[in-house]
């Protein structure tokens, strides 16, 4: 039989390269990236020994001994371990550990039984394969128990891998799945052959492929500062926490570290956190470092206090002293958190929201503050995560309702317009207060989708009523400062109003000071926009803090509505009294007009149609109610 040596040396360089680069990077401490290492060096050793039993016993006429029947099964053994430890790293990969899954693990050791007992029975039977110094590589009709067992391994790596894994990983799991398919195909072509000539080849070509697929150092590790990112440290935590090993982080936020960015430039800024993120890796003996935001590290350390102490002393320490770059030396300080694994959390989603919740309070704190998330008030935290839940379900189920609360019009002397205000009811907290939810949603962006929501349906009821046929002229919505800031925000609406057919006139929006404060191009393209699309804008809350007349010249409002504080403390307090008075008089000489919110008493209603509030909103009229009720009040005053 002729074959020549030149596949398995191609093979070799190839591994041997990997191997090298695979060793070049920081993330080999990681243990995805040990188990590939192991399957590299495995593969290494099966060439190296199907090129030594070839060279030795053929060229040089070695006797098949004890040498070659040593070297063949080695290389027979090593061979058809790689695809099981190929199926151990996809387990690692997925993050989810198989004590966790008996059934899993059963289907995991089935082929490792199986292969150890095979590959033992054949160094004292032969039964499987052997070396013959004329046809090489003899194989047996029972090599087939192997060929299974690797393509069994190969399958069950993809498929786990392909049930737990997460995020992105699904188009790499798919190349990765057709890369050990041409595995299986080409062991079934060689399987009547007398020589594995190519398997070892295609296997290598797999790992190439693996290795750039799922080893790639960029979706490892952060570009500019060579330490972990944020997906290593999801895949990392998630894996100590399916197997429960103890965990402790050390989570730095950089303060003011946009200050360093603009006053010396992005470029010196980039150093300087290259600088802190290398000095992090120094910290500790083991603990690994990550990318967590812009200007946010996290280290993990193994779970031991002493170590934490140890490396939050070495932390401020070095905080003491600047850190300098070519030509600037700056001084920077951060603000440190701790959380700790399962103290602090048991989920993977729990610790990442204390992570989060941390450094907000360690912000909160001020500069340079050390924040133990055991000493914070978590219970805060976990309220806000039900009623995230709370919210997210009403959305799903459709059972978030709008109420509508009537407005007063003092010339007509009749309801010429109401406020849509949403209602939240859970079956386990009861109902929710707006003014609780709707800051939690507006912080994790549901509110995009509520708001559209809630304005479908004021756009529905507007239709179904036909309220063109009654005195209410336009319902006033509620719009976040987040929602105002979507690119697409104008269309969405613009959409929505054109499937209900209502008018632009139809339709105010209010919008809150603090919304209109965060004044951004978007936001004010957007009003812009729609303003001159023929929908009015209300300036809600006028008066509860952040009163800035600038923005009242900036956007087009038509309407100002004054707070409802505002408007209670004109009662209680002489001097609120002639604030209010003069802000009424100013605010009519600016051409806008004016809804007064929260009027309770028969006093406050006659007292603001005195000073000339256009409209009048409150109790004192009505609550906010259902459709129904709405429409029955609007009749009975009409
Ligand atoms: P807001 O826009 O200032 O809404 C007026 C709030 O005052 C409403 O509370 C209303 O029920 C209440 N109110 C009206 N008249 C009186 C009165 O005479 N006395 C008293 N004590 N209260 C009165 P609600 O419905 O709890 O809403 C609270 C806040 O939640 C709203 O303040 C608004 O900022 C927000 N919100 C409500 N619905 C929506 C919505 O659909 N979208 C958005 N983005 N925010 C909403
Ligand atoms: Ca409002
Ligand atoms: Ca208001």
């Amino acid at each position: 039989m002729q074959w020549s040596n030149d596949v398995d040396i191609c093979t070799l360089i190839i591994l041997v390269l990997i191997g090298i680069f695979q060793c070049s990077k920081n993330c080999i401490s990681i243990k995805r990236s040990r188990v590939f290492l192991a399957m590299v060096l495995l593969q290494i050793i099966a060439v190296i020994c199907s090129l030594t039993v070839r060279t030795l016993l053929i060229d040089f006429a070695f006797e098949s001994g004890l040498w070659s029947t040593v070297l063949v099964n080695i290389f027979y053994a090593v061979q058809y371990l790689v695809p099981i430890v190929f199926m151990e790293y996809m387990v690692v990969w997925s993050g989810r550990s198989l004590k966790v899954d008996v059934k899993a693990k059963i289907l995991f050791l089935l082929p490792v039984v199986i292969y150890a007992v095979t590959i033992l029975w054949n160094i004292f039977t032969k039964g499987l394969y052997a070396w013959d110094a004329q046809y090489g590589f003899l194989k047996t009709k029972a090599v087939w128990v192997l060929v299974l067992t690797t393509i069994y391994s190969m399958t069950y790596g993809i498929v786990y891998a392909s049930m737990h894994i997460r995020k992105l990983a699904f188009s790499k799991l798919v190349i990765i799945a057709i890369a050990e398919a041409t595995i299986a195909v080409e062991m079934l072509i060689q399987y009547n052959r007398s020589h594995d000539e190519f398997v070892s080849f295609i296997v290598t070509v797999a790992l190439l492929v693996l290795y750039l697929v799922a080893q790639n150092q960029s979706d490892m590790m952060d570009n500019s500062t060579q330490v972990l990112n944020r997906n290593m440290l999801d895949e990392l935590l998630r894996s100590n926490i399916t197997h429960e090993k103890k965990f402790d982080l050390v989570i730095l936020a950089l303060d003011d570290f946009k200050f360093v960015n603009k006053t010396f430039g992005v470029t010196v800024g980039d150093m300087m956190l290259i600088q802190v993120a290398y000095f992090l890796t120094t910290v500790t003996e083991k603990g690994k470092v990550y990318r967590y935001g812009a200007d946010q590290f996290v280290l993990e350390i193994e779970s031991e206090d002493v170590y934490v102490d140890t490396a939050l002393r070495r932390i401020q320490e070095r905080f003491r002293h600047p850190w300098i770059t070519e030509d600037v030396s700056v001084m920077l300080s951060t603000t440190i958190s701790c959380v700790s694994y399962p103290k602090d959390g048991a989920t993977m989603a729990n610790i990442i929201d204390v992570i989060d919740y941390s450094i907000l309070s360690a912000k909160t704190n001020g500069r340079g503050t050390v924040v133990y998330a055991k000493d914070l008030n978590l219970n805060t935290l976990r309220e806000e995560k039900r009623i995230e839940k709370a919210v997210e379900k009403a959305i799903a189920n459709d059972t978030i309702q709008v109420y509508y609360q009537p407005i007063f019009n003092t010339e007509k002397q009749c309801y010429t317009s109401a406020e849509a205000l949403v209602r939240l009811t859970d079956e386990d907290l009861g109902s929710i207060p707006p003014d609780i939810f709707i800051p939690i949603a507006e912080k994790n962006g549901t509110i995009i989708k509520l708001g559209l929501m809630i304005f479908e349906k004021v756009c529905h009821f507007i239709a179904k009523q036909n309220l063109r046929e009654t005195s209410i002229e336009y319902i006033e919505v509620n719009v976040s400062v987040v929602q105002c800031m979507q690119q697409n925000f104008v269309d969405e609406l613009l959409q929505i109003m054109k499937r209900y057919n209502v008018g632009t006139d139809q339709i105010n929006l209010e919008v809150t000071e603090t919304a209109a404060a965060n004044s951004l191009v978007i936001l004010q393209e957007n009003i812009d926009s729609l303003y001159t699309k023929g929908i009015s804008f209300s300036l809600d809350d006028y008066g509860s803090g952040y009163s800035t007349l600038g923005y009242i010249h900036q956007f087009p409002f038509n309407i100002i509505k004054l707070d409802r504080l505002m408007v209670w403390d004109a009662f209680a307090n002489e001097k609120a009294g002639i604030t209010l008075k003069y802000t009424v008089g100013m605010l009519k000489e600016l051409k806008v007009r004016i809804v007064a919110e929260g009027v309770e008493t028969q006093e406050q209603k006659s007292y603001l149609e005195a000073i000339g509030c256009d409209y009048l909103q409150g109790w004192y009229y009505s609550k906010a109610v259902p459709e129904d009720e709405f429409m029955q009040i609007i009749q009975q005053a009409s």
